[in-house]
Order: C-alpha cells, then structure tokens, then sequence
C-alpha cells in the first residue's frame, strides 16, 4: 500500500508517486510545474473520473418506470470492470465518484475495494444521487454529503475527499457544507452552453410527452464561471477575493473545449468515434488540467440488459468496443501532448496552491 502514497523529495518540493499501476511520475507541487525526462514542460495534467451513477438514475431522468432484471446494476457487475481494464491498458488511474447507497450492495463495495487496490481514487458522488441536491435544507445537504462520505469509508475502508453533485448542479449552500466538510475538491461545476441548452430542451421535451424527468437546471449564471481550476467565491461562480487566496473550496471544473465551450465529457468523446474523439481532445491541449468525466453508462452498450433504454438513451446505440476505442484515441492524443495521468486529488493537490 505504501507505494500508492506520495513521498517527498528533497525540500519537499518534489514529490513522485507510483502505484500498482506502474506510473512514475514527478511534478513539482510548489509551481505545479510538469517535468517529462527531465524537461519543463509547463503544467499539462489529465484526470480521468467515472461518476459510477446506476442504471435506475437513467429511467428517472426519462420519467420512466423501473427497469428489472441484470441490467439494473450494470454500472457495477459490468462497467466498473471494463473501466479497470481500460485503465490497465492505457496505464491511466482513474476517480471513481461513487453514489454510496449503491455500496449496501456487497458486490458494488467489493468492485470498488478490488479498483482502489489497483491505484484507483474512490470520491463521493453522494449518499443517495438525489438531483434535486440543491432544493434541499442545508441539513439534508450535509447529511447527502456528509453521509456519503461516511457510507463510502464504511463500505470500502477509504475516506473520499473530493466531491461531485449529482446532475452538475450546485449552489452557494452545497458550497458552505463543502468548505464545514472540509473537502479537499469539488468538481461539479460544467461552464458549458451546449449542456445547458441541450438539458433545458430535454427536460422541457419529457414534460410535453406527459413524463417527469427528475433533472433539474440551475441558474444559467454558472456558464460565467471559470473553465480552468479555482477557488469559488460567493457566488460559487466567481474566483474567491484575491485578498482571501487560499479560502475558498477548490472547484475543478467539468471540462469544455476553448473558444466554443463544447463539452469535452464521456458522453460528447464516445458517440461519434474515435476522429470527432481526437478532434474535441485537440481543441483541449494547451489546458493546464484535462478534467475528463466520463459515467459508467459510457462503457456499456444496449446488450448489456440496456434494451429498453434503446429509444431514450441514444449512447446506449453505440458499441461499448467502440467508446472504448474512441476513449483509447484521446488518451493516446492527450499522452503525445505531454499529458501526465492523475488522480483529481493528486490534481487537486497540484493546483491547491496557485488556483
Ligand atoms: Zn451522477
């Protein structure tokens, strides 16, 4: 276990970490500065997260009712498996945002104990994936967070410390808690016009066929908020005060392509091949942090049990070999670049300093 802890170097500047993973790598913490074979190469960090969210929240986002047999619980009797072997493969580790009500299941907490051996980060999505989070009393909040975090230590014997609120909505309350909590990150805040357009439109769609969709959209001021790591003020969508540097929750924003603004996330890489794949990844290069979120649902296909999702989850159509592919084909690009692979707490880590 002592090879996946960071150790320091001389000064305390340098840090390596490794894990079971093979990786080696050195940045400095100080100025997150990366060094590849010995050369600076400005800071070019990618984390890869999985907000392992199960089947039951896609039918309730499309107001439909239960869907019964295997394909239930793919997230965890199938993706999570695939998503270690990607990992594996690509020599990558991965965050995985874990909803901790699906860990009372002994073979979900079992899935994620075998993934945090591997190198994997175990993070909290959330006691029980509740979209409308922000509706709540602040007491309901902390205990959505605050009680996740605790089910996730008790189900895995690890203590997330990063968060990520269901649906990418959040508030200056879920804020407040976050900092009582003392997390060390949040990563929920996704500065993308197409995302709130395409959300609005589709929720307002599933009310016209007579359905309620169990999404919710927040305030459109979140698309003002930075795309690069920072520390929210209040409002959440602006920097905290110069003067207060270091308060603030670390915010690691969902990531968006320059200039336009597309989201550059699982669902946008993976349904269209691996070409629009490479494409999205090259208009993100130069960023300091590739912050890529991808869900479970990203590597798991309509014969996964998923049929009925057919006509209302439109990635489910997609093989799950090709987004595998095409998430192969970004990780490649992005390693070219100079990209090193992290957790989000070792990016937190990273940039804790100068965000
Ligand atoms: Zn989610």
């Amino acid at each position: 276990m002592s090879a996946r802890r960071a150790r320091k170097g001389p000064g305390g500047a340098l840090r390596e970490t490794g894990n079971a993973l093979g990786r080696r790598r050195f940045f400095c913490i100080l100025s997150p500065t990366l060094i590849i074979c010995g050369k600076h190469v400005g800071v070019r960090l990618c984390a890869v997260s999985v907000d392992l969210d199960e089947i039951p929240n896609y039918t309730q986002i499309h107001g439909l009712g239960t869907l019964e047999g295997p394909g239930a619980t793919a997230v965890y009797d199938v993706a999570v498996g695939r998503l270690r072997t990607m990992a594996r493969d690509a020599g990558l580790p991965l965050t995985l945002f874990a909803v901790a009500s699906d860990l009372r299941r002994a073979s979900a907490a079992q899935a994620l104990r075998d993934a945090y051996a591997e190198g994997h980060e175990l993070s909290n999505h959330s006691l029980d994936h509740r979209y409308e989070l922000t509706r709540l009393t602040r007491h309901e909040i902390a205990q959505q967070i605050g009680g996740g975090a605790d089910l996730i230590a008790a189900a895995t014997g690890v203590r997330p410390t990063g968060f990520r609120a269901p649906g990418y909505t959040i508030t200056d309350t879920v804020f407040d808690v976050l900092a009582d909590l003392g997390v060390a990150y949040d990563s929920s805040v996704f500065p993308c016009p197409a995302y709130f357009a395409a959300k609005t439109a589709a929720i307002g769609l599933i009310a016209l066929r007579g359905r309620t969709s169990r999404s919710v959209v927040d305030t459109p001021a979140v698309l003002t908020a930075p795309t690069r790591p920072y520390r929210a003020g209040s409002p959440y969508w602006n920097r905290a005060s110069a003067k207060r540097r270091g308060a603030g929750v670390l915010e690691l924003p969902i990531q968006v392509t320059r200039g336009a603004r597309l989201p550059f996330i699982g669902t946008t890489v993976t349904m269209w091949g691996p070409a629009v794949a490479r494409s999205l990844a090259r208009m993100c290069v130069g960023e300091p942090l590739v912050n890529l979120e991808l869900h479970g649902i990203d590597v798991l296909d309509a014969s996964d049990g998923l049929e009925a999702l057919r006509p209302y989850q439109r990635d489910v159509n997609v093989t799950h070999e090709s987004k595998l592919e095409s998430l192969h084909a970004v990780y490649t690009l992005l390693r070219n670049s100079g990209y090193a692979f992290v957790t989000m707490a070792e990016a937190a880590e990273a940039f804790a300093r100068t965000a």
